[in-house]
């Protein structure tokens, strides 16, 4: 690979810059030699957030701040990408194309509302750019490794800019695209970004049970995304058909590994949509993020709801009373030691030997309440193995 360090002014670099408002992004650059955003780029970012950092990049020109290096990609007939700087590219073309305003002396400003001299200023502002010629995938890897200034690339940006080609493009038309109407449905189940590609890193997670790179490479040179659309709408369907009330819990959940496990158990919607309602609603589960797993496999694994347990003062008057009980009657303060037949039928245990045990089960209705307490042994109480 071959590189070489040019100069362009900011009024080059923007000559005959575009702004594509549906898909929001930068389009071409230097009288339209240059793609600013070619398929494996992300969307513009910096409009985000109140456009703080397009404002932040039109400021360190004013101020003469460097922006840092640009890095272009010189392809074969002479035209060039960009690899590294879109950002900032873009920041600088809507500016010039008065898409934003900046500050000056308190008031703002578009472009061509500043004084001539700073127009002037900002237009001249020598930009540095790495242009570098090599094979693709040279590019791509050196693309991976230079991921400089701005928003670091995510994992997922990374896979795009390795693996771009028609699925990468077909797949984001869908899955990175916020005005795709299905993105506010499927945002009740997928946590995160869409600009930042992670519904598109979940849609390939689900349908590749979690081989999402070896998926990509695999699928790399197809122009169809049927089998990761339909999954992914699939494994959605799947839960709406199970649960039919819907919880801000829900948001984020590994839905795509909980179908691989028990899409193909039955279940009565009526009955799990009324058990989820309860145990949403009980004080004693303290994790509510684990009660559909704990529903679809099959009321077992308490753990995952991390119910409450028994407080400390209440564990102490337990004690108390069991003890005294116990010694009264000569015979172990653990009930399940008393008994037995061993050394251990009057053992009395000390506060730190014993735990609390719900007497009734709480999967089994049991409460955390002090009249369904009692104190085991630490080895009772772990052979028991129930909260
Ligand atoms: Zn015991």
């Amino acid at each position: 690979m071959e590189t070489f360090l040019k100069q362009y002014t900011v009024a080059e670099l923007c000559d005959g810059f575009v702004y594509n408002e549906l898909e929001e992004k930068g389009l071409y650059g230097l009288s339209g030699r240059l793609t600013i955003q070619p398929e494996y780029q992300r969307n513009y970012l910096y409009a985000e957030d109140n456009g703080k950092k397009e404002v932040a990049v039109i400021d360190s020109v004013l101020k003469q701040y460097p922006l840092g290096l640009l890095y272009f990609n010189k392809l074969q007939d002479g035209r060039l990408e960009v690899l590294d700087g879109q950002q900032r590219i873009t920041s600088l073309g809507r500016f010039l194309t008065d898409k934003f305003s900046v500050m000056s002396n308190e008031l703002p400003y578009r472009f061509h509302a500043l004084p001539k001299d700073l127009q002037t200023v900002i237009e001249n502002t020598p930009l540095l750019v790495y242009e570098c010629e090599g094979t693709e995938s040279e590019i791509k890897q050196w693309f991976q490794t230079i991921n400089i200034a701005g928003i670091p690339l995510n994992e997922q940006e990374e896979l795009n800019a390795v693996y771009s080609g028609p699925f990468v493009t077909k797949a984001r038309e869908v899955f990175s695209n916020s005005r795709n109407a299905n993105v506010q449905k499927w945002s009740a189940y997928v946590r995160g970004s869409v600009k930042r590609q992670d519904f598109l890193n979940t849609a390939l997670d689900w349908v590749s049970h979690g081989q999402v790179e070896e998926y990509m490479q695999s699928h790399r040179r197809d122009a169809n995304i049927d089998e990761l659309k339909f999954h992914f709408e699939n494994v959605i369907a799947w839960v709406e058909s199970i649960f039919s009330d819907y919880y801000s819990e829900m948001c984020g959940l590994k839905w795509g590994q909980l179908y691989d496990e028990f899409h193909e158990h039955p279940y009565n919607q009526k009955e799990m949509t009324r058990k989820a309602a309860e145990l949403m609603d009980d004080p004693c589960v303290k994790n509510r993020k684990g009660v559909f797993e704990y529903l679809l496999g099959g009321e077992q694994d308490t753990r995952l709801l991390d119910v409450r347990v028994f407080d400390e003062a209440t564990k102490r008057r337990v004690y108390k009373r069991q003890t005294e009980e116990a010694r009264r009657r000569g015979v172990s303060n653990c009930p399940l030691c008393a008994m037995g037949h061993e050394a251990r039928r009057t053992k009395l245990w000390g506060e730190k030997e014993m735990d609390a045990d719900h007497v009734e089960a709480w999967s089994h209705g049991g409460s955390t309440s002090e009249d369904n307490c009692q104190l085991l042994c630490l080895t009772h109480n772990r052979a028991k193995g129930n909260r």
